[in-house]
């Protein structure tokens, strides 16, 4: 009854530890192609659990029964060999560190062919079910085989194969569902964050993400020598095509003026839809003469090629754009948008499709 206890324990502590990592180290889910470094601190991650786990080890004469294989092998199973291959080393290191004898080397032998086998059928093509199932019952029968082999007393065999298996299987289905759980509410978190941010129609920034890095980098420049320039896009006449071709042929527009936004600039500014036919783009480290280029080849761009309609007819626009520059136009890098929105409202005023520049 006791030994039951402990595994009870054991396993508590478990979904305790999953829990906290995967809410402070781990906040993305980890893949078989996540980046190396997220695999190495998934792996660090995994192995101070285990470490932990094989603290509240239970004794059964000089055996070290625990939980500690559990993290490991998930890890093969979501990260594959890179995090498994850490945490098993740290695990089998603190593991000689508590006993160096035959022992412990039994148990890392137990250790690298579980370990082995769930990074090499972690691959297998069959139900995700399937496949933890089988590498969790190739780690029993491993443990098993060497922990009759090893007990001097045949009595306890029987009782704590028994609750083993029946631990193991009960932790791994648990753990199983706490990460699917876990992992399913972060991804549909990061969904919803970035919909919140993202322009539906043209996958741009939305206003309200242009908010945010807009006061992020007033504050940067604020901070630093940097420049900071503003262009603020619209649509001449756009209600025009919207009442000749459509809405949905307006959209069309909207979003091929969007992605050629996009091929004008660095990967780094940012593009956002502000707003209806609106669209600014936030040069970063850019000085006023240098934005006035990437504005004026914009204009010219949006002027010659033609626009596609979805039947490939070609229709022809232009643009309006103000140019406001931290520096060059205002000390204030806060009254960037005013300034750049009074320019584009100048240049409406002197008969569109042109530059101009706050002043
Ligand atoms: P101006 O040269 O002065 O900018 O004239 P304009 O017609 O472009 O300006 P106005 O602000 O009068 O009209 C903007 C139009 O943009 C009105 C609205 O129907 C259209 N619009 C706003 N949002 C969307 C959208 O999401 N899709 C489409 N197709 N049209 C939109
Ligand atoms: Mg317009
Ligand atoms: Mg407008």
């Amino acid at each position: 009854m006791m030994i039951i206890k402990e595994f009870i324990a054991n396993l508590a502590l478990l979904g305790t530890l999953l829990f906290l990592y995967s809410q402070v180290i781990m906040k993305k889910p980890l893949h078989l192609h996540s980046a190396v470094k997220m695999k190495i601190i998934a792996g660090l991650s995994g192995g101070v659990i285990s470490i932990v786990l094989m603290l509240f080890s239970i004794n059964i004469g000089d055996l070290l029964v625990d939980l500690r294989f559990i993290p490991t092998l998930l890890l093969a199973f979501y990260g594959g060999a890179i995090p498994a291959l850490i945490s098993m080393t740290m695990t089998i290191i603190c593991r000689f560190i508590i006993s160096t004898d035959v022992i412990s080397v039994y148990a890392l032998i137990i250790s690298v062919t579980g370990t082995l086998f769930g990074i090499f059928f972690s691959r297998v093509k069959i139900s995700a079910v399937l496949r933890i199932l089988s590498i969790y019952t190739f780690n029993n029968m491993i443990f098993s085989i060497f922990f009759i082999y090893l007990s001097e007393d045949t009595a306890i065999i029987k009782e704590v194969l028994i609750f083993y298996w029946l631990i193991s299987y009960i932790s791994t289905f648990l753990t199983f569902y706490l990460i699917r759980y876990i992992r399913e509410s972060q991804a549909l978190f990061a969904k919803y964050k970035n919909d919140s941010l993202t322009d539906s129609l043209t996958g741009l920034n939305n206003v309200r993400k242009f908010d945010e890095e807009f006061n992020r980098f007033v504050q940067d420049v604020k901070d630093s020598d940097q420049q900071l320039s503003l262009l603020y896009i619209d649509i001449d006449y756009f209600k025009k095509i919207n009442d000749t071709y459509g809405h949905k042929e307006g959209d069309i527009v909207l979003i091929e003026l969007g992605a050629r936004l996009q091929k004008a600039t660095r990967s780094f500014d940012i593009v956002s839809r502000n707003g209806g036919e609106e669209f600014t783009v936030l040069l970063l480290d850019c000085p006023s003469a240098r934005a006035v280029e990437i504005a004026e080849r914009i204009r010219v761009s949006v002027e010659k090629d033609a626009f596609l309609l979805s039947t490939g007819k070609p229709i022809y626009i232009t643009v309006s754009i103000g140019v406001a520059s931290y520096r060059e136009t205002t000390d204030n890098p806060s009254m960037l948008i005013d300034y750049a929105d009074t320019a584009l409202y100048q240049a409406k005023h002197v008969g569109r499709n042109r530059v101009c520049v706050a002043s």
